[in-house]
């Protein structure tokens, strides 16, 4: 097993950190405390019109979307280049555009959505024009997602939506949802529900925001009373969402560029170690950075072994969950050993430049947050069951 860059990987390498160096507006250069740490944490809003100009730039390569097909606005590129890519941008931390549209939505539109909804829509998940979110989970349906109750009911040619949500990320700043409800309660739970696209205008949709426990309220609590949406917003056929939801959750944001933005987390603590500690750290600390840096390489390496399935042409399976389970828990193992270098201030959240924590609350918040990363895109504990009874056979409980 060779883990270097062939040669054209070196040379495609090379031509995206140099593009990036040469086209990141200054503004969004460094970190200046705005960059957060970890897959869940809810980032700090950046100068909005450095963003735009960052975006415009990216998009003139197809790279706000690289791995969906240039008739779309994509960059249409192998999946090792995606990588290589997404690596590169983590590196130079600049800014990518994401989220629930571009990784989920706009996927999800291209395989299964009628004609009139990819005209309609995808432009604007491109352009950023309009923000999507999930309403998958409910208070009853989260590992278990088949069992949502939310009701979506047939009158003429339109639905009527009566239930619950939690967990919403972004459904405050959203102008769509794709919302999973439920069409047949007859029929067996995977059977009656459908997918749908839902516009957040809509009368007798209201929300309430949850805080998390760093004091962010990044995902909502969201009601659906007597909510009448077009049937032709349904996504694939009527009763048969649940396809068209696994799909989704295939796409679901992959941890593989995550390794090198924790590599760089950890450099940067480490330089913060020698300005704020010159005498030494202890130990423990030392080699709990070290450790670190060593399981982020781990991470790496078992990230490449599922972009290169993917390059050949598998679908990767319990791959995919080794590299969730690994890289979630290996955020809250470095979230510890940070937190204890920082030692009493660690416990300041506040974004405030302080003397005493020269990195703006970010080891205290990084702490807080990485809670959520073994949570949100399926739990530890899911992943586990999958590695057992699909990676190693074993038989179910
Ligand atoms: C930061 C964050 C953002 C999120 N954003 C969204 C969003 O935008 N849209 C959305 O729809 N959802 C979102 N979610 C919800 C997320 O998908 C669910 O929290 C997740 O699927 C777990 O479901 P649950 O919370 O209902 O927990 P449960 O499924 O009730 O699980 C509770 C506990 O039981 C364990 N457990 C459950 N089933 C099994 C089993 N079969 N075997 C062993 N243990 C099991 C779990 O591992 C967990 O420890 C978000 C979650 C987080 C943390």
């Amino acid at each position: 097993m060779d883990f270097r860059d062939a040669p054209a990987e070196v040379a495609f390498r090379n031509a995206a950190s140099t593009w990036i160096a040469g086209n990141l507006p200054n503004a969004l250069r460094g970190d200046a405390g705005e960059g957060e740490w970890g897959q869940l944490s809810s980032g700090h809003e950046r100068d909005k019109t450095a963003m735009a100009e960052w975006r415009a730039r990216l998009q003139s390569r197809g790279w706000v979307a690289p791995a969906w097909p240039k008739r779309y606005g994509g960059g249409e590129l192998p999946v090792m280049q995606q990588f290589i890519l997404k690596e590169e941008m983590a590196r130079a931390r600049a800014p990518r555009f994401g989220g629930v549209g571009i990784g989920w939505v706009g996927p999800t539109l291209m395989q299964f959505g009628q004609d009139w909804m990819k005209e309609r829509f995808i432009e604007g998940i491109l352009s950023g024009r309009e923000r999507w979110c999930q309403g998958f989970s409910e208070p009853g349906a989260g590992s278990d997602l088949a069992s949502v109750q939310t009701r979506a009911v047939r009158d003429g040619d339109e639905f009527v939506v009566n239930g619950q949500k939690i967990w919403t990320s972004g459904a405050h700043i959203s102008d769509w949802m794709i919302l999973l409800a439920r069409t047949d309660p007859a029929a067996p739970k995977h059977k009656g529900l459908s997918y749908f696209l839902l516009d957040m205008k809509t009368p007798g949709i209201s929300l309430s925001p949850i805080i998390n426990m760093a004091g962010n309220s990044g995902f909502n609590h969201v009601f659906f009373e007597d909510v009448r949406l077009p049937a032709r917003n349904i996504v694939g056929e009527e009763n048969r969402g649940w396809y068209v939801a696994a799909t989704t959750l295939d796409f679901e944001r992959s941890l593989v560029d995550l390794c090198v933005e924790y590599r760089e987390i950890l450099l940067e603590v480490i330089r913060f170690a020698k300005a704020v500690r010159p005498a030494g750290l202890s130990p423990e600390v030392r080699h709990g950075l070290v450790e670190m840096l060593i399981q982020v390489d781990v991470a790496r390496n078992l990230s490449l072994r599922v972009v290169s399935m993917q390059a050949a042409g598998h679908q990767p399976n319990y791959e995919a969950s080794i590299v969730k389970l690994f890289a979630s828990e290996l955020e809250q193992r470095m979230a510890t050993v940070v937190f204890h270098l920082g030692g009493l201030f660690s416990q300041v959240t506040s974004r405030h430049q302080s003397q005493w924590e020269p990195l703006m609350g970010r080891l205290g918040r990084f702490q807080l947050h990485s809670v959520a990363a073994t949570i949100g895109g399926g739990t530890s504990e899911v992943q586990r069951n999958i590695v057992a009874t699909r990676g190693l056979g074993l038989p179910r409980a």
